[in-house]
């Protein structure tokens, strides 16, 4: 297993393959990309490709996300090519829900294994203010067809926002736990959103009451995520990374950008690795590994200790 300086292993790779997204909400920070240019995306060779090389560092956890991965044409061909490398473990989307219902049993015949699906409120008033669409109920079956096709198991990302949705976290519980899905409660970082004092919840309140409500609490390797089990069956983890270097120094994952660039965190763009153009002039197998190790070696906790 590789690691970083920091001691960290990674064993995750978090791919956006585009920038277009079918939503517009109001605090998405677009994985870190700054530009809202939408590049040449990379193709289904290309990706596949860089998931190969990751895999022979041991990193076997594809995220596939965006803007909307759903909205690529080829993103069946996609999810084929990256599940018929063989040595993954984890093959997950991470979508707003929109396209679901029309892709999930595709995606799941391609080797899609889970999706997590971004909801933030069961109100169609402040779907519409949220995302700038009024598409609540295609997402709502988008959940329902995933669970049936056999995507296990579904989670349900909720953004906590001040002011809009922090009063929705019980309803969302229940709405979880009747589609058998899991609550991610994330917390709102400081990325893309002009508004982040606006809306920036602490998540310490809910916390303490999942606490109370919870029959065990275990934490997940990755970030060190809380995962609270509830007296009624319903799981939900929250994750908080703001100012949170405990969630930092569990961080194993990698980033590739919608242009082809490894990203070794989120929060940084300065430290961008390109793969995309050499693996476009012909670059060996040795030498894209060899960007890896490049970009793995700049890997470093935005929040420490
Ligand atoms: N379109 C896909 C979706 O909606 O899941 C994938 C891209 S979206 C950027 C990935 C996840 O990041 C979503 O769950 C979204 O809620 C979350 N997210 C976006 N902006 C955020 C922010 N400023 N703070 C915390 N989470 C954010």
């Amino acid at each position: 297993m590789i690691k970083d300086p920091y001691g960290r292993p990674v064993t995750g790779l978090r791919i956006s393959i585009t920038r277009r997204c079918n939503l517009n909400c109001i605090y998405c920070h677009r994985e870190g990309e700054e530009s809202s240019h939408i590049p040449t995306e990379m193709s289904p060779e290309e990706i596949s490709k860089i998931v190969e090389i990751a895999t022979t560092l041991g990193i076997s956890k594809i995220k596939l996300t965006g803007g909307e991965p759903l909205i690529r044409a080829d993103i069946v061909e996609i999810v084929r090519k990256i599940s018929e490398i063989g040595s993954i473990q984890d093959l997950s989307i991470t979508t707003n829900g929109v396209l679901l219902e029309k892709y999930a049993d595709r995606l799941y015949n391609a080797g899609l294994m889970r999706v997590n699906v971004s909801l933030d409120t069961l109100d169609p008033e402040k779907y519409k203010r949220i995302t700038g669409h009024a598409f609540l109920e295609n997402v709502k079956r988008g959940i329902k067809k995933a669970r049936e096709v056999g995507l296990y198991p579904i989670k349900v990302n909720m953004v906590i926002l001040r002011g809009i949705n922090e009063d929705e976290v019980w309803k969302m519980v229940e709405f979880c736990n009747r589609m058998e899905a899991i609550l991610q409660l994330i917390e709102l970082v400081p990325l893309g959103t002009p508004d982040f004092g606006k809306y920036y919840v602490d998540l310490d309140k809910i916390e303490q009451e999942l606490a109370m409500r919870a029959e065990k609490v275990i934490p997940r390797k990755l970030h060190h995520r809380m995962k609270y089990y509830l007296y009624d069956g319903a799981e939900v983890e929250v994750v908080r990374p703001f100012h949170n270097s405990i969630f930092c120094a569990n961080c194993t994952r990698i980033r590739l950008t919608s242009d082809g660039k490894l990203k070794p965190c989120l929060m940084r763009n300065d430290n961008l690795v390109d793969i995309l153009t050499p693996l476009r002039r012909g670059a060996s197998d040795e030498e894209l590994k060899n960007l890896f190790l490049k970009a793995i070696s700049l890997r470093e906790p935005f929040y420490k200790g």
